[in-house]
């Protein structure tokens, strides 16, 4: 056996984890688009920030681009969970694509704030989120000329802004909850007019998933996080394991990256999942799990979630004409 450890060993299983209403919804839109469009069905980006989705998807039929441009003429291209700015719609529409928006609807609530808190309201808006990020682009490009992004707290003291008493904060949907109120404080600090949105805009998910491994982690020697490199969720799962105590923290996309040194001394492991992450994989690492000694395994549930959003309009409206 992997670990060195002689006593009984435990598997604790966040709960929620995995899925959030968003990925579920834009992975079924894509393979309802294949079965009443038939492939190619082209999608701009990853559909969700998910290695194992994405290679499934490709399988079946579908071809990720970087951009609309790169798609044949009269195609038909879905945009992303993440969403996308109105050049890009723009340039859809251009080439003439037949489209379906699979923007999480999380999302195009903080694309309607950024709009109306800078034509209506005339505010600068702090976009709280990372530089590079699908979303953070989507959410940049609806307000180009009235938006500066933050990517963290650090970068506070250097930031110009037009007025500092017209200013609102908007975020990423998938930060750290801890690190993004750091950020609003600090520049609270600096701009004591900053006004705060309605509400926040780190999603439902993010924050469940994350109360979750703060429960599990100081509990645990090792905690294992299953979801990619670039899901931005998953990555700020393992750091807020590692902040809440968890002796050692690593990140998978499939249990076969499992590295048997990690079990060394650990008695506890804690597993979760980002909002990307099919539970399938999930369960492979607990089958690996299982067959290192820790096949028992307790479910630390901190909320129940309900919350399910109906498919893209365009998606519903192929279903009802195919019959
Ligand atoms: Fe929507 Fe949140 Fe899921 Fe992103 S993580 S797709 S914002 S529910």
């Amino acid at each position: 056996a992997a670990s060195t450890f002689e006593g009984p060993r435990k598997v604790l299983l966040a709960a929620p984890r995995g899925y959030c209403a968003g990925v579920d919804r834009a992975v079924i839109a894509v393979e309802k688009a294949l079965e009443t469009h038939g492939a190619p069905v082209y999608v701009r980006k990853e559909i969700v920030h998910n290695r194992h989705v994405v290679d499934t998807l490709t399988e079946k039929g579908v071809i990720f681009v970087e951009e609309a441009e790169e798609v044949p003429e009269g195609e038909l291209l879905v945009f992303s969970a993440h969403g996308v700015s109105p050049a890009v719609k723009q340039s859809a529409a251009e080439r003439n694509l037949e489209t379906i928006d699979a923007t999480c609807p999380l999302v195009t609530k903080v694309h309607r704030e950024a709009v109306r808190f800078t034509t209506k309201d005339e505010y600068h808006i702090l976009l709280i989120g990372h530089d590079g990020h699908e979303e953070v682009e989507g959410t940049f490009g609806h307000a180009p000329e009235s938006t500066t992004i933050v990517n963290g707290p650090w970068e506070v003291d250097q930031i110009e802004v037009p007025d500092p008493d017209r200013l609102i904060w908007l975020s990423q949907t998938t930060l750290s909850v801890d690190e993004a109120m750091e950020t609003v404080a600090k520049l609270r600090e600096r701009f004591p007019n900053l006004q705060d949105p309605p509400s926040d805009d780190i999603c439902y998910a993010t924050s469940n998933r994350q109360a979750a491994i703060k429960k599990v982690a100081p509990q645990v020697d090792l905690v294992i996080v299953v979801g990619s490199a670039n899901s931005s969720n998953s990555v700020r799962l393992k750091e807020v394991a590692e902040e809440y105590g968890a002796k050692r923290a690593e990140r998978v996309d499939y249990a076969n990256q499992v590295d048997e040194a990690w079990f060394e001394d650990a008695q506890t492991v804690g597993v979760t999942s980002g909002a990307s992450v099919p539970e399938v994989l999930v369960q492979e690492v607990l089958r690996l799990l299982e067959e290192y000694g820790y096949g028992d395994v307790e479910e630390v549930v901190t909320a129940e979630e309900d919350i399910v959003f109906s498919l893209p309009k365009e998606v519903r409206k192929a279903l009802k004409d195919a019959g």
